[in-house]
């Protein structure tokens, strides 16, 4: 069931719906952290807010521009919140210790994520974190943020592993054919926010055979931005 708790912070699109980005709220509580997103003073929203039990807050409509990408780039796409629904998922993050994810509340990500995804007809290859399309400035929803299992019912896209020799060039080539913006964020911080997404056991911000597989294999299921979204 999908309550509501309606935020006065957004305003109106500008580009159609390509994107899903989802967060972790980082604050103590699921309380303080929807208390924040209504607050007119505290200019961020989300369409969405999914309590750790699994209750999911609707706070903005979906066809408005919530507040909840800021500076950031995907694809070539830097207004993300004017291309994307945004979901706030309650969970302390870095830092409040990193908790883990509860179950409950990772099913109601995926049904309602499957939902919106339907509705707007999103590629897997922009489902992102917001560490994705900010990389070096956020770090959420986290290492334990579970992407393989979302990946396994339908949500984004998930590469296989199999060693690559370590080619920076070729490296920062896929990131970049994936989405992510070279021109807003330096090389270590995109390969800390790749492997925060893709390899969570082994977060370095350097290039190793793992990372340049995992990135080759993933650009090679990621349509060219010629082709679309
Ligand atoms: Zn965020």
């Amino acid at each position: 069931m999908i309550l509501t708790a309606p935020s006065p912070n957004f305003n109106h699109r500008t580009l159609p719906i390509s994107m899903l980005v989802l967060h972790y709220t980082g604050m103590k509580t699921g309380v303080e952290a929807l208390a924040r997103l209504r607050d007119p003073t505290a200019k961020v929203s989300a369409h969405y807010l999914i309590e750790e039990d699994g209750h999911i807050f609707a706070m903005v409509a979906e066809h408005q521009r919530a507040w909840h990408a800021g500076l950031g780039c995907w694809r070539g796409i830097t207004d993300v919140n004017s291309a994307s629904i945004g979901i706030e998922i309650v969970n302390g993050g870095h830092d409040f210790g990193l908790p883990s994810f509860a179950e409950p509340q990772i099913k109601a990500v995926i049904t309602l994520g499957l939902e919106i995804v339907k509705r707007h007809n999103i590629a897997a290859h922009n489902i992102v974190g917001h560490s994705d399309i900010a990389p070096g400035r956020k770090t959420d929803p986290g290492e334990h943020f579970p992407w393989q299992h979302l990946a396994k019912t339908g949500l984004g896209q998930w590469p296989k592993h199999s060693d690559l020799p370590v080619d920076n060039a070729k490296l920062y080539n896929d990131l970049a054919h994936i989405g992510y913006g070279f021109d807003n964020a330096n090389a270590a911080d995109i390969i800390t926010a790749f492997q925060r997404h893709f390899l969570p056991e082994a977060i370095s911000g350097q290039p190793c055979a793992q990372t340049c597989a995992l990135a080759h294999t993933l650009a090679r299921l990621t349509p060219g931005l010629d082709d679309a979204p």
